[in-house]
């Protein structure tokens, strides 16, 4: 039976940077060198049009902004993982990115969500480990 590969986005110019980061273990950073503003995947700062960035690694700290249960594989290499969790976290910098998310249920907005590097089919990618939320 043949293995049924992860889909994966390909890179586009502006994304290409947060992609190979990815790919090497890390989660980086493109940070405008005119006003500061960290971005995930950019060509030309959307705060100053400046196109002046510098490379840094992101802290991998943030917070669930968003996230769903998925209960349905919209491809059959999800199938087996049912259910599971995605979301937006918003990292500390700043940027949002979806993501897969890692830990005990429930989960919650505004909880923190720690980055882990994830690999699947030789390509790397971000998921998120999260804390299950205290009960009070
Ligand atoms: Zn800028």
């Amino acid at each position: 039976m043949a293995m049924t590969s992860t889909p994966v986005p390909g890179a586009d110019p502006a994304s290409a940077h947060f992609f190979h980061s990815l790919d090497e273990g890390r989660l980086d950073l493109l940070v405008c060198r005119q006003c500061g503003t960290a971005h995930l995947a950019i060509s030309v700062c959307d705060v100053c049009g400046s196109i002046d960035f510098s490379s840094e690694p992101a802290s991998g700290i943030g917070i669930i902004y968003s996230f769903t249960r998925v209960h349905i594989a919209h491809h059959p290499a999800f199938a087996d993982q049912l259910p599971f969790c995605g979301g937006i976290v918003e990292l500390a910098e700043g940027p949002r990115l979806f993501a897969p998310l890692l830990g005990e249920e429930p989960i919650s907005v505004g909880a923190p969500a720690i980055f882990e590097w994830q690999q699947a089919d030789g390509r790397g990618f971000a998921a998120f480990r999260v804390s299950a939320a205290a009960s009070q």
